[in-house]
């Protein structure tokens, strides 16, 4: 399948009705590329005339995607898999480039990415049949079935810390569905949709199935507010998924499907092979410079293994927590994604020093060499804290692992569980029965047992409480992507009334 990465990334950000576009608007927004701190190109910003011209583009290209069978659109999705597959190094350096994680990374990020596909695209035809009902009087005189039919034209809205993996996890299930989509990314990572859009167009994608504008809060409210929108998929801070969801039942109603951000709690029992505790704790605080939503910057340990595990945790993180620039093969710590998010963290580690906290390593701005005007931050372990303070209370979205005593098995429920948030949480023993137990009692869409991040595209993702609605990879997506239509229908040659 031909198909070949451009190399001036930056110029053309806009995807509509089958190419890549400069886009126009009188405002432009700056792109970075992390690594490197360079300004790569500056992006026109869609303005809501912009967005509705994108939209009903979107909504006349919807009857064809949406009328084909779901083995048809398959067939395409499969394909672009395929497509992903073959190109999987050049995109994942591209994905390096658009968000500055490290390139090891990126490669899982791009290889999930065509599981996505290839699992919304193979469950589909399953998932999406309708059912049939016999209603009284027996199937000779009436019945009933439903279809479970697209919604039409789907806004998406993504963050900036998975470009690629947040698209996909909206945009496989949508499309597999039947429904044209317009997306719209975080100005701080625009790439990497547009590349999507590449590949799905080279896998036989109709033009205007697939749409990407690019711009900040006045673009996505426009999409949001949009009549022809008929579903919004949005991933974000829980601000603007306040935001968003109003917006969504301003013009019209629309269903919305809310990712969002989180607090997340890692509990580590005295019984536990210290060894995999330090695993977990690397896990959980490390990947994408911290910058993951599931991550557990409260780290709670049992008194009984505090000490010990500490310095384990010390002495992993210096060894393995390898800087430099993300595209070489042996970087563990990449970029983080802006120069201002980089001083939200720092603010975080100096809060954290001014309430007692001590940092056992890292908290300081690096800059590796060859990547030195990069946006990095030397990652931070911080002891001493309670649970009131700053840095303990608030979403970082950064490399800042907060260790936090407990004693009762108990008291670390209720304290994990003291949050508005509920993403994720971990929880490490050799005592099954106990792993199970407080799983149970955990308030979050996702618990880990003697593990932590695991992300397969099979198993349901979302939120409990503010951390959001709706879950992404599973065949519950799918069907968010779909409404229900019920038929019922008479067999006899008359119908008589009660009149
Ligand atoms: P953000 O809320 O600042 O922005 C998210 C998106 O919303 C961006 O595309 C932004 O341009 C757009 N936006 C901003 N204002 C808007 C408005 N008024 N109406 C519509 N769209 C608007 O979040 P971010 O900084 O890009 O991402 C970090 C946050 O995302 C963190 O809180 C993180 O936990 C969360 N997140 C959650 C998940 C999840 O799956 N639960 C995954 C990744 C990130």
């Amino acid at each position: 399948m031909s198909f070949s990465i451009p190399s001036d990334f930056a110029s053309e950000l806009y995807f509509i009705n089958g190419k890549r576009v400069k886009g126009e608007g009188e405002q432009t927004f700056p792109v970075y590329e992390p690594r490197s701190g360079a300004v790569v190109g500056q992006c026109p910003t869609a303005s809501p005339a912009v967005v509705d011209s994108v939209v009903r583009a979107a909504s006349a290209a919807f009857p064809e995607w949406g009328t084909k069978t779901e083995l048809e659109r398959a067939a395409v999705l499969h394909k672009a898999a395929t497509i992903i597959r073959d190109n999987l190094e050049e995109i994942a350096r591209a994905e390096v480039r658009c968000n500055g994680k490290p390139i090891y990374e990126a490669r899982v990020d791009i290889a999930s990415s065509a599981d996505t596909l290839d699992y919304m695209a193979g469950i589909a035809p399953a998932v999406l049949q309708g059912d049939s009902m016999d209603l009284p009087g027996g199937p000779l005189t009436r019945f009933a079935y439903t279809r479970r039919e697209p919604l039409g034209v789907v806004g998406c809205i993504g963050a900036w810390n998975y470009p690629f993996q947040t698209c996909m996890w909206k945009v496989a299930p949508a499309l597999a569905a039947g429904n044209a989509v317009v997306y719209k990314p975080s100005p701080f990572a625009p790439a990497s949709p547009v590349l999507l859009g590449m590949i799905l167009t080279a896998a036989g994608l109709p033009a205007g199935v697939y749409q990407v504008v690019q711009g900040e809060a006045e673009t996505g409210q426009a999409l949001c507010e949009h009549p022809l929108i008929r579903k919004l998929s949005f991933t974000g801070s829980v601000a603007t998924g306040q935001k968003v969801q109003q917006a969504c039942a301003s013009k019209n109603i629309k269903p919305v499907t809310l990712e969002l951000g989180g607090k997340s709690a890692l509990v580590i029992f005295d019984d536990s092979e210290v060894k995999s505790a330090v695993a977990a704790a690397m896990l959980a605080n490390f990947l994408n410079q911290g910058q993951v939503c599931t991550n557990a910057t409260r780290v709670f340990v049992q008194r009984g293994i505090l000490e010990e595990f500490t310095n384990d945790l010390v002495k992993e993180a210096n060894e393995k927590l390898v800087m430099g620039d993300p595209l070489n093969d042996d970087t563990r710590v990449g970029a983080n994604i802006n120069e201002g998010h980089l001083n939200r963290i720092l603010g975080y580690v100096e809060s954290a020093k001014s309430e007692g906290g001590t940092v056992l390593r890292g908290g300081v701005r690096a800059h590796p060499a060859g990547v030195e005007n990069g946006f990095y931050l030397e990652p931070a372990i911080i002891s001493g804290l309670n649970d009131e303070s700053k840095a303990v209370r608030e979403e970082i979205f950064g490399a800042c692992c907060l260790i936090l005593p407990f004693e009762t098995e108990e008291e670390v429920i209720r304290r994990v569980n003291n949050t508005s948030f509920g993403l994720a949480a971990g929880v490490f023993s050799k005592n099954l029965a106990r792993c199970h137990r407080i799983a149970a009692q955990l308030e979050a869409g996702t618990v880990f047992c003697n593990s932590y991040n695991d992300t397969e595209v099979n198993v349901p993702f979302g939120g409990f409480k503010n951390s959001g609605h709706g879950r992404e990879n599973c065949p519950d997506t799918l069907k968010a992507y779909t409404q229900t239509k019920a038929i019922y229908v008479n067999v006899q040659d008359s119908l008589e009334h009660c009149f």
